[in-house]
């Protein structure tokens, strides 16, 4: 529920329903606005009912949160949650693009992909070292060495790493080197996943489902929210539709309909979301013009020797373009790209 504060109650008004909340066991979430402060909290309602807090000095009403999802909801928190990775912060004013290869393939393809991406704009590297592949035969990441490799072109470029988790018993060992865990489309559901990337106290990239409903990917944020975990970031990737001539249909709506019904970050990811790389230009454009916080971009120093997602990957010049129009767009809106810290 939310308790809407009377305009002008006093800060011992406010930490007395805060305390009286939490004594009752709820989570509680303090918002100040300029004008009225509302907390937000979920607990067990039947523990302390709603005129029982109306009834408390300085609260004007108390509002319940219908949706299924409550932590995630705007209304729980109405300011945006500004995630922090080291110095970065995804989604304040500054748009942030992760870019790199769709795997880790060598030291050489990573780290040449890691100097370009730095110098073209980018923020974060992206490059999976477990790979969850639609066929048992396709190649399946370099694993740990991958996590090596990944951990190496931090050290030569200062880009922060975003790669994948695809099972509980690698959870920990991606952690020691990702600073950014990715949770990808396939695992989105996977609940004790979900739960166990949330306790490791690293931001998490939360990928949207093949054919995950908006309430359905909120839900699964919710998992990693009530885990104690707000450092929670939201990636569109594109959906399945009958449309068989893009790999997937980037749903621009969700993402401008996410910006509104929750306080998280929401990036876009073009390269997923079309499977075509003439088409990841245009969609970066549209993902920022749409609201997106930033963008994650697939790269590759030659696209046609990939071990996965040539198709949809760009070539380092070509990521420079995107990076230029994308600065582009963000300029209008009033938004500029994040730079990595001296
Ligand atoms: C990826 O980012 O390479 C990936 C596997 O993405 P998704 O989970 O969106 O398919
Ligand atoms: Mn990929």
């Amino acid at each position: 529920m939310i308790v809407v504060m009377r305009a002008g109650a006093r800060e011992t008004e406010i930490q007395g329903v805060m305390a009286r909340l939490e004594k009752e066991g709820f989570k509680v979430h303090l918002s100040r606005g300029a004008l009225r402060t509302v907390i937000g909290a979920i607990g067990d309602k039947t523990r302390l009912e709603h005129h029982a807090l109306e009834a408390m000095p300085g609260v004007e009403k108390v509002i319940p949160i219908l949706k299924p999802y409550k932590l995630a909801a705007r209304e729980f928190k109405p300011e945006d949650t500004v995630v922090e990775v080291g110095e970065l912060k995804i989604g304040g004013p500054d748009l942030h693009i992760i870019a790199g290869p769709c795997a880790v393939e060598s030291r050489e393809q990573l780290l040449e992909t890691a100097h370009a991406v730095r110098e073209a704009g980018a923020t974060m590297l992206r490059g999976g070292a477990f790979k969850p592949r639609t066929s048992p035969y396709s190649f399946q990441g370099l694993a740990e060495a991958g996590l090596e490799l990944l951990a190496e072109a931090r050290e030569e470029t200062g880009l922060a790493i975003v790669t994948e988790v695809t099972d509980q018993t690698k959870a920990g060992a991606v952690a020691e080197v990702a600073d950014v865990l990715q949770i990808g489309s396939r695992n989105m559901q996977n609940f004790a996943l979900l739960k166990t990337v949330a306790r490791l106290g690293k931001p998490v990239l939360l990928k949207r489902g093949l054919s995950a409903t908006i309430e359905e990917w909120l839900l699964a944020a919710e998992y990693i929210l009530a885990e104690g975990n707000f450092q929670v970031i939201l990636c569109e990737r594109g959906i399945r539709t009958f449309e068989t001539f893009t790999r997937n249909t980037l749903d621009l709506s969700a993402l401008a309909a996410v910006k509104q019904l929750s306080h998280l970050p929401v990036l876009a990811d073009p390269s997923h979301g079309t499977g075509k790389k003439e088409l990841v230009i245009p969609l970066a454009r549209a993902a920022i013009a749409a609201g997106a916080d930033g963008l994650l971009v697939e790269v590759h120093p030659q696209p046609e020797n990939a071990l996965s997602d040539g198709p949809q990957s760009l070539r380092p010049e070509e990521f420079a373009s995107l990076v230029r129009e994308v600065a582009a767009v963000g300029k209008v809106l009033g938004r500029s790209l994040g730079r990595v810290p001296a």
